[in-house]
């Protein structure tokens, strides 16, 4: 057992997160039931007050009729099995979990959700959601607010985020948009659209930079707008009929055989879900060029001549993609290093689009945000932990204003149910060419007023019916917690510096084991997901050592097999793949841990370790004196001195 903790004096303990969480012993079970029984009488006083002079439909005798019995009584038992099958579920609110990327839910986004359900509504249109779909377009602003884009919608150049069902759809919507802006220019010279200046030739209309597509779309519409609506009418076929939307890849290409297939670069270590969009757009994935990282972090002298040479061989970029917490090792792209290299290709010809893939780290914004909104010097955030944030990674934040659009899961480290990410672009504008029509969901000409405008939400994004209730618990969510370090932001402080805890306590655990397990960190970590490497002293063979972790990591995830209780901690498992780290890193890692190099060369081999996802708010229980963290390297070290002896 560890001994107490020595814990910081008493006032700078933070008691407004302490009803945030349901909490792991459900501690706060009596707030939750109140507001669910509050919220669920005012839903059934909603619908008896709608037209009140209707009688009851359903007798007040049928409670008693053997049929409905016998209903409920199979409702019931379906209930309870399905009740009781679900004590397996993976316990993600407990600090015992650190494995993947969830944990304990926000009571205000729990609450709104489920007292959302009962009303049903459908984010498609305002026809099906009049409340929830304005919710959904705030809660866009709320979060470009916090990513530093524009968020007043009475400016022209506002930015416009949606909710997705998660990051893989979000992510799609970035290339979806990319392609429509890009190809956009084209298909407007295509359909030789006078009193407009035009870019000369195909190519250099293919890479204009978004801002000026964006401001080319705009004077289309003005001159559109001025013609007589036959001759509108007609100008808006032509364009409509040379657009890459209409004629498809194949066409769209065929007809402009200067052109080619645009590629998306992102680096190594992206979510395999660029991999799933280029697949879906059609672009196929010899069009998703992975870029090589440094200490896991896209190399930004690899992107830069990388652009160099596509510039020169006239081969279109759609997107480059910078990573914002890195899914398996929580490391952050210098996006700042992104934009740059973007500015000197732009001076090549070469341009495209900025995304920020910022599903897992997103929230972590907030840290680096003030109430006002501005940005906070990184001395000031750095006040709070031992060595966050890295001079990159604060340059990486305050660069997410300049970049188009950004990803983000509320899902994640938003702490609110699944089915919530986020897609946000910086400048609405470009918004209007992923519109569709369905006569039948929406009417009308589109309006100017933007909140009118996207209230016909289905017709912009990827989806159609779509939960509204998700976009109640993320507005809400936002709105007791606003996205700035002195409100939502201690959450993400909480769990950096959990992070920071278990990395200094990660090394005193490799001292401990010392000529028993190589135990390492294979790289700093830049946020709070932490891995561990390790290998049983006197191994020196790389499959050996994966079978090891293996063996560990069995003990460590959930098994249906086995009740609960029986597992004391939950972690989870990456690979250290040598074409994702470079040779010179494979080798300083492997060294450190006493393997064999040459041991890799299997082709499919590559070396398990231990991931630590450090987002529960209660990892060090200041309440009792408890450190998850220490009692989790306790046991690991019992654990690994086991597994050795047994080898
Ligand atoms: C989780 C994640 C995704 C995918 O998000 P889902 O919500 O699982 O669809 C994409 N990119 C990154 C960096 C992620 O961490």
């Amino acid at each position: 057992m560890s001994a107490a903790l020595d814990l910081p004096p008493e006032p700078s303990r933070d008691h407004t997160l302490d009803a945030c969480f349901l909490g792991p012993y459900g501690e706060n079970d009596t707030l939750l039931e109140k507001l669910l029984v509050e919220f669920l009488r005012d839903h059934v006083y909603w619908r008896r007050n709608f037209h009140p002079e209707d009688p009851p439909a359903i007798a007040t005798s049928a409670a008693s009729h053997p049929d409905y019995l016998a209903f409920e009584s199979r409702m019931r038992r379906e209930l309870h099995q399905l009740s009781a099958a679900l004590k397996k579920s993976v316990p993600f609110h407990s600090p015992r979990y650190i494995g993947h990327m969830a944990s304990d839910l926000l009571l205000p986004g729990l609450a709104a959700q489920m007292l959302t359900l009962p009303y049903n509504p459908n984010n498609v249109s305002e026809d099906a959601a009049p409340v929830t779909v304005d919710l959904e377009v705030q809660a866009g602003l709320q979060l470009a607010r916090m990513l530093g884009y524009p968020h007043d919608p009475a400016r022209p150049d506002c930015a416009f985020g949606h909710l997705t069902s998660g990051g893989t759809v979000a992510n799609y919507q970035a290339l979806r948009l990319a392609l429509a802006l890009k190809a956009f220019p084209v298909a407007l010279r295509a359909a030789q659209v006078p009193d407009l200046v035009l870019p000369e030739d195909d190519w250099s209309a293919f890479n204009l930079s978004p801002a000026a597509s964006i401001a080319l779309l705009e004077q289309w519409q003005h001159w559109l707008a001025a013609l007589a609506p036959p001759v509108r009418a007609q100008w808006r076929a032509w364009v409509e009929a040379e657009r890459i939307e209409q004629r498809g890849l194949a066409g769209f290409f065929a007809a402009h055989p200067q052109l080619r297939l645009p590629r998306v670069l992102a680096p190594i270590t992206a979510h395999y879900s660029w991999s799933k969009g280029v697949k879906l757009l059609g672009l196929g994935r010899d069009n998703l060029e992975l870029l090589p990282t440094r200490d896991m972090r896209l190399d930004a002298d690899a992107l830069a001549e990388r652009l160099h040479r596509l510039a020169r061989a006239r081969e279109p970029v759609l997107l480059c993609v910078a990573v914002l917490g890195g899914t398996e090792y929580g490391t952050i792209d210098p996006v700042h290093e992104v934009l740059k290299a973007r500015e000197v290709s732009r001076a090549q010809g070469l341009d495209f689009a900025v995304h920020v893939d910022a599903a897992w780290g997103g929230y972590l914004a907030t840290v680096f945000r003030r109430e006002d909104g501005s940005l906070r010097p990184r001395e000031e955030v750095a006040a709070d932990y031992t060595h966050f944030p890295a001079p990159h990674v604060h340059a990486a934040f305050a660069a997410l204003g300049d970049t188009d659009s950004v990803t983000v899961d509320p899902h994640k480290l938003g702490y609110l149910p699944y089915g919530s990410g986020a897609f946000v672009c910086r400048d609405h504008r470009a918004m209007a060419l992923l519109a569709e029509r369905a006569d039948y969901v929406f009417h009308g000409a589109t309006p100017a007023d933007y909140l009118a405008r996207y209230r016909s939400l289905g017709q912009y994004i990827p989806e159609g019916s779509k939960p509204g209730a998700t976009a109640a618990a993320v507005y809400v969510t936002h709105k007791v917690l606003p996205l700035d370090h002195a409100h939502f932001g201690r959450l993400p402080r909480a769990t950096l510096q959990a992070a920071e805890a278990f990395h200094a306590r990660a090394r005193q655990c490799a001292d401990e084991l010392a000529g028993c397990v190589h135990v390492l960190v294979p790289f700093a970590p830049d946020s709070n997901l932490v891995c561990l490497a390790l290998n049983p002293h006197g191994n020196r063979d790389v499959a050996t050592a994966t079978a090891f972790v293996r063996a560990l990591h069995d003990e460590l995830r959930c098994d249906v097999h086995q009740p609960l209780q029986v597992k004391e901690f939950f972690g989870s498992v990456t690979s250290l793949r040598p074409d994702v780290l470079g040779q010179a890193q494979t080798r300083r890692i492997l060294d450190a841990l006493g393997l064999d190099a040459h041991t890799l060369d299997g082709g499919e081999d590559h070396l398990l370790i231990l991931r630590h996802t450090l987002m529960n708010p209660y990892l060090i229980d200041h309440e009792n004196g408890i450190s998850y963290i220490d009692r989790y390297f306790d046991h690991l070290a019992r654990r690994l001195r086991a597994l050795a002896a047994a080898r």
